[in-house]
Protein backbone atom coordinates (compact mmCIF):
# COMPACT_ATOMS: atom_id res chain seq x y z
CA UNK A 1 0.00 0.00 0.00
CA UNK A 2 1.18 3.12 -0.80
CA UNK A 3 2.98 5.64 1.86
CA UNK A 4 0.26 8.41 1.37
CA UNK A 5 -3.51 8.34 1.55
CA UNK A 6 -4.32 12.50 0.26
CA UNK A 7 -7.75 13.51 0.43
CA UNK A 8 -8.77 15.03 -2.24
CA UNK A 9 -11.85 17.70 -2.24
CA UNK A 10 -13.51 18.64 -5.49
CA UNK A 11 -15.71 20.80 -6.87
CA UNK A 12 -15.58 23.99 -8.66
CA UNK A 13 -14.33 26.18 -6.52
CA UNK A 14 -14.24 30.33 -7.01
CA UNK A 15 -10.89 31.72 -6.54
CA UNK A 16 -10.83 35.23 -4.91
CA UNK A 17 -8.84 36.82 -7.87
CA UNK A 18 -7.88 35.40 -11.15
CA UNK A 19 -6.58 38.69 -12.07
CA UNK A 20 -2.82 37.92 -11.85
CA UNK A 21 -3.08 36.10 -14.98
CA UNK A 22 -3.16 32.01 -16.04
CA UNK A 23 0.79 31.52 -15.86
CA UNK A 24 0.49 32.89 -11.94
CA UNK A 25 -0.03 30.54 -8.66
CA UNK A 26 -2.98 32.73 -7.30
CA UNK A 27 -1.31 32.88 -3.74
CA UNK A 28 -4.84 34.04 -1.68
CA UNK A 29 -3.41 32.59 1.53
CA UNK A 30 -2.00 36.08 3.55
CA UNK A 31 -4.95 38.40 3.99
CA UNK A 32 -5.66 37.19 7.15
CA UNK A 33 -5.21 40.07 10.15
CA UNK A 34 -2.06 40.71 10.39
CA UNK A 35 -0.29 40.32 14.47
CA UNK A 36 2.27 42.62 15.54
CA UNK A 37 4.88 40.19 15.97
CA UNK A 38 4.76 37.46 14.10
CA UNK A 39 3.18 37.44 10.87
CA UNK A 40 2.62 35.78 7.26
CA UNK A 41 4.80 37.41 5.07
CA UNK A 42 4.53 37.36 0.98
CA UNK A 43 6.13 38.38 -2.26
CA UNK A 44 5.88 37.35 -6.19
CA UNK A 45 7.91 38.79 -8.20
CA UNK A 46 8.52 38.34 -12.26
CA UNK A 47 11.48 36.19 -12.77
CA UNK A 48 12.23 32.95 -14.97
CA UNK A 49 9.07 34.03 -17.61
CA UNK A 50 6.85 33.45 -14.91
CA UNK A 51 6.11 34.72 -11.97
CA UNK A 52 7.97 33.23 -8.24
CA UNK A 53 6.49 33.91 -5.11
CA UNK A 54 7.93 33.42 -1.24
CA UNK A 55 5.56 32.75 1.61
CA UNK A 56 6.16 32.43 5.44
CA UNK A 57 5.44 32.74 8.65
CA UNK A 58 7.67 34.45 10.71
CA UNK A 59 8.05 34.78 14.39
CA UNK A 60 10.00 38.17 13.75
CA UNK A 61 9.19 40.06 10.75
CA UNK A 62 12.42 41.75 9.93
CA UNK A 63 14.57 37.87 9.93
CA UNK A 64 11.67 36.47 7.67
CA UNK A 65 12.30 39.18 5.30
CA UNK A 66 15.79 38.31 5.25
CA UNK A 67 14.74 34.59 4.30
CA UNK A 68 12.09 35.59 1.83
CA UNK A 69 15.53 37.68 -0.46
CA UNK A 70 18.05 35.25 0.10
CA UNK A 71 14.96 33.17 -1.62
CA UNK A 72 14.52 35.14 -4.59
CA UNK A 73 18.18 36.07 -4.69
CA UNK A 74 18.64 32.03 -5.10
CA UNK A 75 15.95 32.40 -7.99
CA UNK A 76 17.88 35.38 -9.83
CA UNK A 77 20.77 32.86 -9.28
CA UNK A 78 19.76 29.91 -10.40
CA UNK A 79 17.76 31.36 -13.72
CA UNK A 80 21.59 33.53 -14.35
CA UNK A 81 23.12 29.88 -14.67
CA UNK A 82 20.25 28.08 -16.56
CA UNK A 83 18.22 30.30 -18.68
CA UNK A 84 18.21 29.61 -22.34
CA UNK A 85 17.02 33.40 -23.02
CA UNK A 86 20.50 34.68 -21.77
CA UNK A 87 23.37 34.45 -23.95
CA UNK A 88 25.67 34.61 -20.78
CA UNK A 89 24.33 31.78 -18.86
CA UNK A 90 25.84 28.47 -18.24
CA UNK A 91 23.76 26.51 -20.48
CA UNK A 92 23.89 28.85 -23.54
CA UNK A 93 27.82 28.50 -23.30
CA UNK A 94 27.11 24.66 -23.23
CA UNK A 95 24.69 24.76 -26.37
CA UNK A 96 26.91 27.02 -28.18
CA UNK A 97 30.16 24.44 -27.66
CA UNK A 98 29.73 21.25 -26.47
CA UNK A 99 28.97 19.75 -29.96
CA UNK A 100 32.99 20.80 -30.59
CA UNK A 101 34.40 19.65 -27.17
CA UNK A 102 33.74 18.99 -23.42
CA UNK A 103 32.59 21.99 -21.56
CA UNK A 104 33.52 22.23 -17.65
CA UNK A 105 30.15 22.73 -16.20
CA UNK A 106 30.66 22.98 -12.83
CA UNK A 107 28.73 20.65 -9.78
CA UNK A 108 25.21 22.18 -9.58
CA UNK A 109 24.39 22.22 -13.07
CA UNK A 110 25.84 18.45 -13.85
CA UNK A 111 23.91 17.13 -11.31
CA UNK A 112 20.78 18.47 -12.41
CA UNK A 113 21.47 17.88 -16.31
CA UNK A 114 22.48 13.70 -14.90
CA UNK A 115 18.99 13.83 -13.08
CA UNK A 116 17.55 15.00 -16.14
CA UNK A 117 19.54 12.22 -17.87
CA UNK A 118 17.66 9.68 -15.09
CA UNK A 119 14.51 10.72 -15.34
CA UNK A 120 14.66 10.55 -19.42
CA UNK A 121 15.23 7.02 -19.00
CA UNK A 122 12.44 6.36 -16.29
CA UNK A 123 10.25 7.69 -18.58
CA UNK A 124 10.96 5.96 -21.75
CA UNK A 125 12.31 9.55 -23.74
CA UNK A 126 9.00 11.18 -22.72
CA UNK A 127 11.02 13.92 -20.75
CA UNK A 128 13.91 15.00 -22.44
CA UNK A 129 15.66 17.79 -21.92
CA UNK A 130 17.34 18.16 -26.02
CA UNK A 131 13.29 18.89 -26.84
CA UNK A 132 14.45 22.60 -27.44
CA UNK A 133 15.96 21.60 -30.73
CA UNK A 134 12.35 22.28 -31.74
CA UNK A 135 11.80 24.38 -28.96
CA UNK A 136 13.38 27.31 -29.69
CA UNK A 137 11.79 27.17 -32.84
CA UNK A 138 8.79 28.23 -31.08
CA UNK A 139 7.56 31.85 -29.73
CA UNK A 140 4.36 31.88 -28.10
CA UNK A 141 3.86 35.70 -27.48
CA UNK A 142 4.39 35.98 -31.12
CA UNK A 143 2.71 33.23 -32.17
CA UNK A 144 5.15 31.52 -34.66
CA UNK A 145 6.01 27.76 -34.71
CA UNK A 146 8.78 26.20 -36.51
CA UNK A 147 7.26 24.53 -40.66
CA UNK A 148 6.74 21.12 -41.11
CA UNK A 149 10.57 21.10 -43.17
CA UNK A 150 12.04 22.61 -39.58
CA UNK A 151 10.43 20.01 -37.37
CA UNK A 152 11.49 17.06 -39.35
CA UNK A 153 14.82 17.99 -39.35
CA UNK A 154 15.47 18.74 -35.83
CA UNK A 155 13.54 16.00 -34.57
CA UNK A 156 16.36 14.03 -35.41
CA UNK A 157 18.45 16.13 -33.06
CA UNK A 158 16.13 15.00 -30.44
CA UNK A 159 18.05 12.19 -28.39
CA UNK A 160 19.06 12.88 -24.59
CA UNK A 161 21.57 9.70 -25.07
CA UNK A 162 23.64 12.56 -27.26
CA UNK A 163 24.38 13.98 -24.06
CA UNK A 164 27.21 12.81 -22.58
CA UNK A 165 28.20 13.72 -18.91
CA UNK A 166 31.63 12.92 -17.56
CA UNK A 167 31.49 13.41 -13.53
CA UNK A 168 34.72 13.09 -13.07
CA UNK A 169 36.54 15.64 -15.52
CA UNK A 170 33.00 17.64 -14.61
CA UNK A 171 32.07 18.48 -18.50
CA UNK A 172 28.92 18.01 -20.66
CA UNK A 173 29.25 17.61 -24.60
CA UNK A 174 27.24 16.51 -27.42
CA UNK A 175 27.23 13.89 -29.49
CA UNK A 176 25.85 15.24 -31.65
CA UNK A 177 26.01 18.57 -33.77
CA UNK A 178 22.67 20.66 -33.41
CA UNK A 179 21.74 19.34 -29.90
CA UNK A 180 20.80 21.63 -27.68
CA UNK A 181 19.46 21.69 -23.76
CA UNK A 182 16.61 23.50 -22.08
CA UNK A 183 16.11 22.62 -18.21
CA UNK A 184 12.82 24.46 -18.85
CA UNK A 185 10.99 21.46 -17.22
CA UNK A 186 13.03 20.98 -14.35
CA UNK A 187 14.56 24.17 -13.53
CA UNK A 188 11.82 25.67 -11.54
CA UNK A 189 11.47 22.41 -9.52
CA UNK A 190 14.82 23.32 -8.21
CA UNK A 191 14.43 26.57 -7.58
CA UNK A 192 11.63 26.39 -4.78
CA UNK A 193 13.33 23.21 -3.49
CA UNK A 194 16.69 25.29 -3.23
CA UNK A 195 14.31 27.91 -1.99
CA UNK A 196 12.72 25.58 1.17
CA UNK A 197 16.05 24.59 1.98
CA UNK A 198 17.01 28.63 2.39
CA UNK A 199 13.86 28.98 4.40
CA UNK A 200 14.68 26.08 6.63
CA UNK A 201 18.46 27.21 7.30
CA UNK A 202 16.65 30.53 8.45
CA UNK A 203 14.19 28.23 11.12
CA UNK A 204 11.15 29.03 9.21
CA UNK A 205 8.88 26.20 9.77
CA UNK A 206 5.94 27.04 8.13
CA UNK A 207 6.20 28.76 4.31
CA UNK A 208 5.62 27.93 0.63
CA UNK A 209 7.60 28.31 -2.16
CA UNK A 210 6.10 28.63 -5.82
CA UNK A 211 7.81 29.63 -9.39
CA UNK A 212 5.23 29.15 -12.15
CA UNK A 213 3.33 25.85 -11.83
CA UNK A 214 6.07 24.53 -8.58
CA UNK A 215 5.43 25.02 -5.48
CA UNK A 216 7.38 22.86 -2.41
CA UNK A 217 5.13 23.53 1.05
CA UNK A 218 7.31 23.93 4.27
CA UNK A 219 5.20 22.85 6.97
CA UNK A 220 1.42 23.30 7.39
CA UNK A 221 -0.38 26.42 7.89
CA UNK A 222 0.18 26.63 11.41
CA UNK A 223 -1.82 23.74 12.37
CA UNK A 224 -4.24 22.75 9.34
CA UNK A 225 -3.38 21.55 5.54
CA UNK A 226 -2.65 24.33 2.65
CA UNK A 227 -5.42 23.85 0.49
CA UNK A 228 -3.35 23.68 -3.08
CA UNK A 229 -6.10 23.93 -6.14
CA UNK A 230 -5.33 22.22 -9.57
CA UNK A 231 -6.94 25.05 -11.62
CA UNK A 232 -9.42 24.03 -14.51
CA UNK A 233 -7.63 24.08 -17.90
CA UNK A 234 -9.99 26.11 -19.42
CA UNK A 235 -11.15 28.52 -17.02
CA UNK A 236 -8.47 30.18 -14.86
CA UNK A 237 -10.76 31.62 -12.59
CA UNK A 238 -12.48 27.78 -11.28
CA UNK A 239 -10.80 24.95 -9.48
CA UNK A 240 -11.57 21.60 -10.67
CA UNK A 241 -9.55 19.79 -8.03
CA UNK A 242 -8.25 20.88 -4.37
CA UNK A 243 -5.55 18.55 -2.64
CA UNK A 244 -5.06 18.93 1.12
CA UNK A 245 -1.32 19.34 1.48
CA UNK A 246 1.42 20.00 4.00
CA UNK A 247 5.20 19.34 3.25
CA UNK A 248 5.05 18.27 -0.17
CA UNK A 249 5.79 19.07 -3.42
CA UNK A 250 2.97 19.90 -6.26
CA UNK A 251 3.44 20.82 -9.79
CA UNK A 252 1.21 21.35 -12.61
CA UNK A 253 1.72 21.13 -16.59
CA UNK A 254 -0.63 22.36 -18.62
CA UNK A 255 -1.42 23.58 -21.84
CA UNK A 256 -2.96 26.49 -20.75
CA UNK A 257 0.49 27.96 -19.90
CA UNK A 258 2.49 28.97 -23.01
CA UNK A 259 0.42 28.64 -25.87
CA UNK A 260 -1.14 30.45 -29.34
CA UNK A 261 -4.04 28.80 -31.17
CA UNK A 262 -4.02 28.58 -34.46
CA UNK A 263 -6.83 26.88 -37.28
CA UNK A 264 -8.21 25.10 -34.24
CA UNK A 265 -5.17 23.46 -33.18
CA UNK A 266 -3.44 24.52 -29.34
CA UNK A 267 0.15 25.00 -29.58
CA UNK A 268 1.41 24.76 -26.58
CA UNK A 269 5.14 24.26 -25.05
CA UNK A 270 5.34 21.10 -24.03
CA UNK A 271 6.85 18.70 -26.78
CA UNK A 272 6.18 15.39 -27.48
CA UNK A 273 10.08 13.95 -28.18
CA UNK A 274 8.80 11.07 -30.69
CA UNK A 275 6.96 13.08 -32.74
CA UNK A 276 8.54 17.06 -32.25
CA UNK A 277 4.90 18.52 -32.21
CA UNK A 278 2.95 19.86 -28.74
CA UNK A 279 1.68 17.02 -26.63
CA UNK A 280 -2.08 15.96 -26.96
CA UNK A 281 -4.27 14.29 -25.11
CA UNK A 282 -4.08 16.34 -22.36
CA UNK A 283 -4.58 19.36 -20.87
CA UNK A 284 -2.73 19.45 -17.61
CA UNK A 285 -0.89 16.95 -15.62
CA UNK A 286 -0.57 17.34 -11.98
CA UNK A 287 2.26 15.35 -9.33
CA UNK A 288 2.53 15.51 -5.40
CA UNK A 289 5.42 13.63 -3.64
CA UNK A 290 8.60 15.21 -1.56
CA UNK A 291 10.34 16.55 -3.90
CA UNK A 292 9.57 19.46 -6.14
CA UNK A 293 12.93 18.42 -8.95
CA UNK A 294 10.97 15.49 -9.32
CA UNK A 295 7.58 16.36 -9.41
CA UNK A 296 8.51 19.46 -11.72
CA UNK A 297 10.14 16.70 -14.22
CA UNK A 298 7.00 14.41 -13.74
CA UNK A 299 4.30 16.63 -14.59
CA UNK A 300 5.79 17.50 -17.70
CA UNK A 301 6.30 13.61 -18.46
CA UNK A 302 2.94 12.51 -17.53
CA UNK A 303 1.62 15.49 -19.63
CA UNK A 304 3.65 13.40 -22.15
CA UNK A 305 2.95 10.15 -21.75
CA UNK A 306 -0.84 10.85 -21.64
CA UNK A 307 -3.41 9.29 -19.15
CA UNK A 308 -2.52 5.58 -19.32
CA UNK A 309 1.30 5.24 -19.35
CA UNK A 310 1.16 8.46 -17.44
CA UNK A 311 -0.09 7.16 -14.40
CA UNK A 312 1.18 4.04 -15.01
CA UNK A 313 4.37 5.31 -14.47
CA UNK A 314 3.25 6.97 -11.28
CA UNK A 315 2.06 3.76 -9.44
CA UNK A 316 5.67 2.70 -9.79
CA UNK A 317 6.84 5.41 -7.71
CA UNK A 318 5.89 4.55 -3.93
CA UNK A 319 6.04 8.18 -2.82
CA UNK A 320 4.50 9.97 -6.01
CA UNK A 321 0.97 10.88 -6.82
CA UNK A 322 -0.77 12.54 -9.89
CA UNK A 323 -4.06 14.17 -11.22
CA UNK A 324 -4.48 14.01 -15.02
CA UNK A 325 -7.14 16.08 -16.60
CA UNK A 326 -7.08 15.04 -19.99
CA UNK A 327 -8.40 16.77 -23.88
CA UNK A 328 -11.93 16.14 -22.94
CA UNK A 329 -11.94 17.83 -19.46
CA UNK A 330 -12.30 14.00 -17.52
CA UNK A 331 -10.25 14.50 -14.61
CA UNK A 332 -8.18 10.33 -13.26
CA UNK A 333 -6.18 10.32 -10.36
CA UNK A 334 -3.37 8.26 -9.17
CA UNK A 335 -4.31 4.99 -6.80
CA UNK A 336 -2.84 6.13 -3.86
CA UNK A 337 -5.00 9.65 -3.67
CA UNK A 338 -7.89 8.99 -1.54
CA UNK A 339 -10.54 10.32 -3.52
CA UNK A 340 -13.87 11.68 -1.71
CA UNK A 341 -16.86 9.79 -0.53
CA UNK A 342 -19.86 12.45 -1.32
CA UNK A 343 -19.21 12.21 -5.11
CA UNK A 344 -17.20 11.50 -8.05
CA UNK A 345 -14.48 13.94 -8.42
CA UNK A 346 -14.64 14.48 -12.19
CA UNK A 347 -18.32 15.14 -12.06
CA UNK A 348 -17.31 18.46 -9.59
CA UNK A 349 -20.15 20.70 -10.45
CA UNK A 350 -22.81 18.54 -8.61
CA UNK A 351 -20.95 18.86 -5.56
CA UNK A 352 -21.81 21.83 -3.98
CA UNK A 353 -19.35 24.81 -4.40
CA UNK A 354 -17.02 25.98 -1.86
CA UNK A 355 -14.72 29.17 -1.87
CA UNK A 356 -11.38 28.79 -0.89
CA UNK A 357 -11.42 31.58 1.35
CA UNK A 358 -8.83 32.61 2.42
CA UNK A 359 -7.01 29.09 2.61
CA UNK A 360 -5.57 27.82 -0.50
CA UNK A 361 -4.25 28.72 -3.99
CA UNK A 362 -4.40 27.12 -7.21
CA UNK A 363 -1.84 25.89 -9.49
P1 LIG B 1 5.90 25.26 -16.60
O1 LIG B 1 6.04 25.19 -15.11
O2 LIG B 1 6.78 26.24 -17.32
O3 LIG B 1 4.49 25.20 -17.13
P2 LIG B 1 6.40 22.50 -17.13
O4 LIG B 1 6.92 21.84 -15.94
O5 LIG B 1 5.08 22.16 -17.65
O6 LIG B 1 6.64 24.02 -17.06
O7 LIG B 1 7.44 22.25 -18.27
C1 LIG B 1 7.28 22.83 -19.53
C2 LIG B 1 8.62 23.28 -20.00
O8 LIG B 1 9.44 22.12 -20.11
C3 LIG B 1 8.57 23.89 -21.37
O9 LIG B 1 8.37 25.29 -21.33
C4 LIG B 1 9.94 23.52 -21.88
O10 LIG B 1 10.89 24.44 -21.41
C5 LIG B 1 10.24 22.18 -21.26
N1 LIG B 1 9.84 21.01 -22.06
C6 LIG B 1 8.90 20.93 -23.06
N2 LIG B 1 8.79 19.68 -23.52
C7 LIG B 1 9.66 18.92 -22.79
C8 LIG B 1 10.00 17.52 -22.80
N3 LIG B 1 9.41 16.65 -23.60
N4 LIG B 1 10.95 17.12 -21.90
C9 LIG B 1 11.56 17.99 -21.07
N5 LIG B 1 11.28 19.29 -21.03
C10 LIG B 1 10.34 19.76 -21.88
MG1 LIG C 1 7.46 20.33 -15.16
Amino acid sequence: MKSLSRSLSNGHYAKHNSALGPTLATLLLFSAPQHAAAEWLGDARPMMGTEVSVNLWSEDPAAGQLALEDVFAEAVRIDHLMSTYRDDSAISKINRLAAESAVATGDELLQLIQRSLDISVLTKGAFDITYDSIGQHYDFRAGQRPDEKTVQSELKNIDYRNVQLDQLAGSVRFLKVGTRINLGGIAKGYVVERGVEILRRHGVQHGIVTAGGDSRLLGDRRGRPWMVGVRDPRNDSQVAVTLPLQDEAISTSGDYERFFDEDGIRYHHIIQPSTGEPASGVRSATVIGPDAVMTDALSTSVFVMGVDRGLRLISTLPDYESVVIDANGQVYFSDGLQQPTNGSPDRGEENSPMSLKDDGFSL
